[in-house]
Parts: structure tokens; sequence; C-alpha cells
């Protein structure tokens, strides 16, 4: 394990960084980088960044940069580690890092810094996944979540509801182990207490997986009316572009476009698609089955009818379509003279935005309703939110291992009832910090991070 592994952890720019971590880290990348200075990197303070030249494994200069030593334990990884700032070229970032593999040093594996940091005991596990949470954030609102969360956000809670379990289990365990005293009946009141507050908080933590899953990957939505509602303009209102072709001749949006959409904070993942109506053209019914099937996987609709028109058949489909599920019934053309009789329309969604896609008047409105509808509609999340689904997981499981020991501490069974299901959410809980994991679950967690993290 304590080979020394070394990967370009930039994304593209104009600045590159080259990540080295092990044993033989400051030493290797001392033998390729030379201090402007004359002395050695080696003897360089920790952290603290030293201007010099990079050369391959021939000797050439390839740059001038900057190189930073950072000594153990005091690192990311819990190892002695050294970096190199580049430029940013390819070719520069290759050359460096084959000159370090000259010196005994290997690529890293995905993820393979944050896999050491939590070996080494830097981070527990979820705050390590909370690192890839925070590489891959698509939302200013999933960066703070994340953010929060690699600061123990979820961490701490879940380890003082676990120490607090433990610290219950071994009383319960002193008193097993001396059998002629009389259990005290207050032992029972307080571990009811104790059980009874955490299992409400877990499953308030497990519960909040679906905001949290919203918060991570976006709201699939789906845009669903006849031929010629107005979706694709509305898609392109959402969007303030053109994407989707918009003409006034019914059935151009055969089938689907998907398009990402920030809306106050949300991702929606928005799916334009065929207009609903009958048809005998092959192909446009295949995209009018994709977007009849793309709406049931839909976490939203979004049901637009023309409202210059009467209801006709094909909006019939759109209301069956809604039914059971989230959705906001969309009255677009606002700005032309009503046709549309609302009434039927409140019979079937309790969300109705009037706007007019085309002029834009209205659509504020909508951009409100939808983080409210998913449950994103209030102001701050620090970290609150799990994003998951591993987690979420754990939690739940904890959660009904937790009521089960509330259950036998209040219906006055034995404490080995207690303690059994205690001890299963204890272990519950220690799949989330990362104590009671398996190494192939490890794996699994960190095979998903990019190379360089
Ligand atoms: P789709 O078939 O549902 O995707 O409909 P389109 O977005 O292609 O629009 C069909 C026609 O309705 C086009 O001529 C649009 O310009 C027009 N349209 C869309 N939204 C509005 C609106 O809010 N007001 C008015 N007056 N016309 C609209």
């Amino acid at each position: 394990m304590n080979d020394t592994i070394a990967a370009v952890s930039s994304a593209g720019g104009p600045i590159g960084l080259i990540r080295v971590s092990g044993e033989r880290a400051i030493e290797a990348v001392s033998a390729v980088f030379q201090p402007k200075n004359g002395k050695k990197l080696t003897d360089a303070p920790s952290q603290k960044l030293v201007y010099g030249t990079l050369r391959d494994k021939d000797g050439k200069v390839i740059d001038c940069c900057y190189a930073v030593v950072l000594r153990a334990p005091l690192t990311y990884t819990g190892e002695d580690m050294a970096e190199l700032q580049c430029h940013g070229s390819t070719a520069v970032l290759q050359l460096g890092l084959d000159a370090l593999f000259c010196q005994g040093v290997r690529q890293a594996e995905a993820g393979e810094f944050t896999r050491r940091a939590f070996l080494n005991g830097k981070v527990g596990l979820s705050e390590a996944e909370a690192v890839h949470d925070l590489i891959t954030a698509r939302t200013a609102e999933a960066a703070q979540n994340a953010a929060a969360q690699v600061m123990g956000a979820v961490g701490s809670p879940v380890q003082e509801m676990r120490d607090d379990l433990i610290g219950m289990v071994a009383h319960f365990h002193a008193v097993v182990d001396f059998p002629d005293e009389d259990i005290d009946p207050v032992l029972f009141e307080d571990a009811a207490a104790l059980l009874h507050r955490t299992t409400s908080r877990l499953y308030a933590m497990a519960e909040s997986y679906e905001r949290g899953r919203i918060l991570r990957e976006g709201v699939p939505c789906v845009i669903l009316g006849r031929p010629n509602a107005g979706k694709s303009t509305l898609l392109n209102a959402l969007l303030g572009r053109e994407r989707a072709i918009v003409t006034d001749i019914p059935g151009t949006t055969r089938d689907l476009i998907e398009e990402n959409v920030k809306v106050g904070g949300v991702l929606l993942r928005v799916t334009d698609t065929a207009g609903l109506r009958d048809t005998t053209d092959p192909i446009e019914q295949a995209g009018i089955d994709r977007a009849m099937a793309e709406a049931s996987a839909s976490a939203l609709i979004l049901a637009m009818f023309d409202g210059s028109q009467p209801l006709g058949d094909e909006d019939m489909l759109v209301l069956a379509r809604s039914a059971g599920h989230r959705a906001i019934a969309v009255i677009n053309k606002d700005d032309l003279p009503r046709g549309i009789d609302e009434k039927l329309l409140k019979k079937h969604f309790l969300h109705i935005v009037p706007l007019s896609a085309k002029t834009g008047a209205g659509l504020d409105k909508l951009l409100e309703l939808i983080p409210k509808m998913v449950g994103l509609g209030d102001g701050s999340i620090d970290g609150a939110l799990i994003t998951n689904a591993r987690q979420a997981a754990a939690l739940a499981r904890a959660a009904e291992r937790c009521e089960a020991a509330l259950y036998a501490a209040q219906s006055g069974m034995t404490p080995d009832a207690v303690v059994m299901d205690a001890e299963g959410a204890i272990a519950a809980l220690g799949e989330i910090t990362g104590e009671t994991v398996t190494e192939a679950v490890v794996s699994r967690i960190f095979s998903d991070f990019c190379v360089g993290k």
C-alpha cells in the first residue's frame, strides 16, 4: 500500500497540477525539479511554494513552475506528498508524470488519494463520499450541501449517535455480566429516551434522501401537451436560448429533446416531447410512445395546455397521463384571449400557472413554484440532505433497528433483546462512518471518483 502514486489532478486550464503521495513522494519530485534558489527541494519547508524548473526523464527542462512539499501527517492523504504546479499543457503534464514514473512512482488509480486519506484516518467515509459530490456538483446549492458534508455534516451526527448507542450497550453489558444484581429500571427509561431520540433523528436523515437526490442529480421533468401547445417555446424560454425547433406545423418535435435548466437552485432535467395526439404516422407515434414512457419516469410533469383554445381530445391524453404524478398545469398563450375552461383543469391539478411562453409573462411564477414542488424551496441546505443511496439505506436500517430496540426497552424485554437491536443499529451507522464497511464496498465507492482525487 505504501507505494508512491502520482496523477494529474487538474481538469484542463492554463495551470496543471501533478500530485504525488507516498513514502518516496518528496524524493521523487526533488529528482525532477530543481529550485531556482539552488537548494534541494527535499530541504524545503513544508507547505511553501518553491519556484524552479521541471525536467523530463532525459533531463531536458520542460517547464518553469512551482513545487510544494507537504510532510506527513498534515497532508490530504496522511502520507508525505509533493505537488507540481505546472503550465497546463497536456504535453508538459505527461512528460512530468513520465519523469516521475522513472523515479519509481506509479500512476494513481481513480480516487486513490482520497481512499488513502480514508484508510489513514484523515477523513471518515461519509466525508470522503462528499468530496465526490463536491467535484460533481452542478448547482451552488449542491456544492454548499457537499462542502458542509466534507466538513462532517453527516459524519459528525452519525458518529455522535453511534457513540451514544455504544455507551448504552456497554452499560447493558455491564448489567448482564452481573446477573445477580437487579437491573435498575432507570436504565431502561434512559435507554428508551435515547433510542426514541435517535430513531427520530435517523428516520429524518434517511428521508432527506429524496430531496438530496434531487439536489445532486436534478429533477427529471417532462413537458407534455398536444401539438402546438407551446412546449418547445416553453423549453426555449426556460433555457433562455433557442434549442428546440419551434414551428407552427403540428408534430415538429418528434423525438425527445433533453436539456438541463437551473431553476431557483434546482437542476431540472427537462424533456420536451412529441405532442400527444392520435396519429397514423408511425415515426410520430413512436415519439408519442416515448413521451408517455418518459412521463411515467419523471419526477415532475409540466402539463401544457393552449389557453386560447377549448380543451380537446388530445388534452384529455395529457390529463390522463398527469394523473397521480407530481404535476403543474401550465396554461400557455396567456397573451391571447382565453378559450380554455380553467374550472375543468382545477379538478385535475392542484397547481395551475397561466403564462405566455412567447412573451415570458408569468414564467417567474412557474420558476418559483418548481423548487417548492420538489421540496427545495426553503432556503439554506447546509449539508442536511443525504445525497447518497448507500448512506440513505444504512440510515434507514439503523433507524429500524433502533426502533426495534426501543420497543424492546419499553415492553420490558430482557436486556439482551435491547442490546441485539442496538448493536445492529451501531453496525449500520458504522457503514456510514466507515468503521464497519467491507473492503469491497470501499473499493466500489472510490472507483466512482476521478483519477487525481
Ligand atoms: P409545441 O408543438 O407544443 O412544441 O409548440 P411550439 O412551441 O412549437 O409552438 C407552437 C406555436 O405556438 C408557435 O407558432 C409558437 O410561436 C406559438 N406559441 C407558443 N407559445 C406561445 C404563447 O405563449 N403565445 C402565443 N401567442 N403563441 C405561442
